[in-house]
């Protein structure tokens, strides 16, 4: 439930709405906004009865949120969520920044090459896992640890902003010290206890989509993070499984506009997991772009070849640099622009 207050409520009757939230046994959270304060009550599951509050001065109105997500409904906020990862990285906004970089952090001179050709084509993060959640236990499970430090290192060398997986809560808080956001991989979309625990921490969150996950599972995983407390969510479309092995997943890129009817949480698009197919990443990317999406999670190795994961769906620096080329054409079609590509230009 929402509880709109007059555009002139004063403090002392905002205050008197938070307290009768409190005496019902709920949570209130108040949320100031530019033309108005409204306050959310947390805590209920089900229809709260909301004569006490109704009442009170300086309450203009009270929305019941119909869906079985809150937080992260449009109704609840109805302007857009912008989350900042470091300066100058927002995502949800008009800018749309590309993180890219390996699927896996492999060695020092792989992730250090990757950050300098990324940061050169334009991207304003760097991506890698240290942490893989791999369907084979046989196949390279990244280098944990070391993986963190090395992404720490490629940072400092470029300043570009670190976004990488966590798989358990002890992976969470190591991820948490370097990187700028912790990504939920698409197996962990709906490990509560990992959802809670990354909302407890804080830092932004990269949730992405399960293989299998409506958007409504998407959403309510995204609940769970919100209602720890922690705003921070950017939402991502990474592919759904089918039953057509022309591409790895079914991309779906309805989700974006309907995320942004349903959320003001920003969505990003990973068109390299979307398709698996390193010539569908570039017009899928395009697409993604011209769809809305807020960011793109792009893979990219110096030497696809070689990797050590998801090889096939990763670009060589040359082809990242020419999708960042051509995604800043859709983006200037659709009013929006590549973050950081006027710098990337000059
Ligand atoms: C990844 O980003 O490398 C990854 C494992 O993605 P997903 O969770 O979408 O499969
Ligand atoms: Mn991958």
């Amino acid at each position: 439930m929402l509880v709109v207050m007059t555009h002139n409520a004063t403090a002392a009757e905002i205050e008197a709405v938070c307290a009768t939230i409190t005496s019902m046994g709920y949570t209130p959270a108040p949320m100031p906004g530019a033309q108005r304060t409204a306050v959310g009550l947390v805590g209920n599951d089900g229809r709260v009865d909301d004569t006490l509050i109704a009442e009170l001065p300086g309450v203009a109105k009270i929305i019941h949120v119909s869906n079985p997500y809150k937080q992260v409904s449009r109704e609840w906020r109805p302007e857009n969520t912008i989350v900042t990862i470091a300066p100058g990285v927002s995502f949800g906004g008009e800018d749309i920044p590309v993180i890219a970089g390996p699927c896996s952090v492999e060695t020092e001179q792989q992730i250090v090459e990757s950050a300098i050709l990324v940061k050169a084509a334009g991207a304003i993060g760097l991506r890698g896992g240290a942490f893989k959640p791999r369907s084979s236990p046989y196949s390279f499970q990244g280098l944990g640890k070391k993986g963190l430090e090395l992404l720490a290192l490629a940072k400092r060398e470029t300043g570009l902003a670190i976004v990488t997986e966590a798989m358990d809560d002890e992976g969470a808080h190591l991820v948490a010290e370097v990187a700028d956001c912790i990504q939920i991989g698409a197996r962990n979309m709906q490990n509560y206890s990992l959802l809670k625990t990354v909302g407890r921490i804080g830092k932004p969150v990269l949730l992405k989509r399960g293989m299998a996950a409506t958007i409504q599972d998407l959403l309510l995983s995204a609940e769970y993070i919100l209602s720890e407390g922690n705003p921070h969510v950017i939402l991502c479309e990474r592919g759904l499984r089918s039953f057509d092995s022309a591409s790895r997943n079914l991309f779906d890129l309805t989700a974006i506009p309907v995320v942004h009817q349903l959320s003001h949480l920003p969505i990003v698009a990973d068109p390299s997991h979307g398709t698996g197919r390193r010539d569908k990443v570039m017009p899928m990317a395009r697409a993604a772009v011209a769809a809305g999406a807020d960011g793109l999670l792009i893979e990219m190795h110096p030497h696809p070849d070689r990797a050590l994961s998801d090889g096939a769906q990763s670009l060589n620096g040359e082809q990242f640099a020419e999708l960042m080329h051509q995604i800043r054409r859709v983006a200037e079609a659709v009013d929006r622009q590549i973050a950081g590509s006027i710098a990337a230009v000059a």
